[in-house]
């Protein structure tokens, strides 16, 4: 522990565009965190929907380790081996025939939208620009990204904007149908919405917006960075419905804690990004794509993810059995290990609270918006683990009931 480090320290030297908690973590270990005093915290939270297989996975390490010693960067001048890995590896595992990576899930979402752009230039006409998206979405911070963002006040104070993005009510295909038209070039989906608090998209409403897409040649864009790597016991959210889309973003869990983002699509939609259209220094990177590569390959195993659906079960069954006796939640929802838990109309915006009483019992957990704790747990969390965090989440349930 360095004593110098404090939670003072932050508001010292650092913009204040968050507001972290009091305790400062130190280390971790598959599902274990510990803090700078050496208190021990179980983590329902793995970063925040990253650490898709807990804390220093040996195998990641491993990876890391060899990679550093290694290669750890070249310009995209040259062609890197653990890059053309990786996009072998993402193109097997899914519909694409090409892929493209960036450094986070704003910058594939970015590169989405801007490919998306210049498809319906290259293919249709100039006019043909209309994005769609969803009410509440979020699809990252960057100014493109957070105006495709369906939460005007992440919007707020940074216009102008840029254009031509349409927002429509999330699971209501007949506003889509009524608003498509050939103008539109993508439509732009989470099929589970993250941070607007876990609300799964119906599976009638992905098949009518790849129906209205395709009406209308526009491209249908999953942003499965939340949703992605095995989170929802699919690989890819989209494998457990009946809709492909044409680009796919991942990012998050991708990397399992190393920055690296990845823009999943099809050849003759990758061809708008001719050479120079679009770039990044850092993008593709070895050492980064050397980790994915076998974060990838250990989470696309048929037991690994039937894993993550059993301790789906475990999680429901659990919360819903705490609920029954404390009620405070008025939904318990989510597939996989994404699971929202909303509260109670006498207890809402009260997520907060419930995350720091959490944290007083040696528990970590997410929000989702003011009235949802968020669970976004290792997909690999042991059962013990599971069972201890869920006594502590009734602890911090019975703290906020009671007022204290
Ligand atoms: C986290 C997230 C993003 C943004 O990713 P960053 O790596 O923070 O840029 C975009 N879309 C969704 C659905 C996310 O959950």
């Amino acid at each position: 522990m360095d004593a110098t480090i404090t939670r003072h320290g932050f508001d010292e030297v650092m913009v204040p565009n968050y507001a972290p908690s009091q305790i400062i973590p130190v280390r971790g270990s598959g599902s274990r965190v510990w803090d700078q005093s050496g208190k021990e915290y179980i983590d329902f939270a793995g970063g925040i929907a990253v650490n898709a297989l807990g804390h220093c996975h040996t195998e990641l390490v491993n990876a890391l380790k060899a990679q550093g010693e290694q290669l750890w960067h070249l310009s995209n001048v040259w062609t890197n081996e653990p890059a053309i890995r990786l996009a072998r590896q993402l193109c097997a595992a899914t519909f694409a025939e090409q892929v493209y990576f960036a450094n986070s899930g704003a910058e594939a979402n970015e590169a989405a939208f801007k490919l998306a752009r210049k498809y319906a230039k290259d293919h249709y006409s100039a006019e043909k620009t209309e994005i769609i998206a969803f009410n509440n979405a979020f699809h990252g911070r960057t100014l493109f990204t957070v105006s495709v963002g369906g939460q005007e006040k992440y919007c707020r104070g940074f216009e102008p904007l840029p254009g031509d993005i349409t927002h429509l009510p999330f699971n209501d295909l007949a506003s889509i149908e009524y608003q498509i038209s050939d103008r539109t070039c993508a439509v732009v989906v989470e099929p589970i919405q993250g941070e607007a608090g876990i609300l799964p998209a119906e599976p009638i409403f992905l098949e009518g917006l790849r129906a209205l897409c395709d009406k209308h040649n526009a491209l249908l864009i999953f942003d499965e960075i939340q949703t992605g790597m095995g989170r929802t016991g699919d690989l890819f959210a989209y494998q457990g419905t009946k809709v492909t889309p044409d680009i796919l973003t991942s990012a998050k869990a991708l990397g399992c804690g190393v920055p690296i983002g990845a823009m999943l699509t099809t050849k003759i939609i990758a061809e708008s990004f001719s050479v120079a259209t679009h770039g990044s220094t850092y993008g593709g990177n070895p050492l980064a794509c050397a980790v994915a590569s076998r974060a990838l390959e250990l989470i696309n195993d048929p037991t690994l993810l039937a894993g993550v659906k059993q301790r789906h079960q475990t999680f429901m069954s659990g919360l819903q059995q705490l609920n029954s006796k404390i009620g405070l939640f008025s939904d318990i929802r989510g597939q996989g290990l994404l699971i929202g838990c909303e509260l109670k109309p006498a207890w809402q915006g009260k997520a907060r609270e419930l995350l720091t009483f959490a944290q007083e019992q040696g528990l970590m957990i997410l929000i989702a918006g003011p009235d949802v704790i968020r669970l976004a747990p290792s997909l690999i969390i042991p059962y013990p683990d599971i069972n201890k965090g869920l006594q502590q989440l009734a602890q911090a349930m019975l703290a906020l009931k009671m007022g204290y």
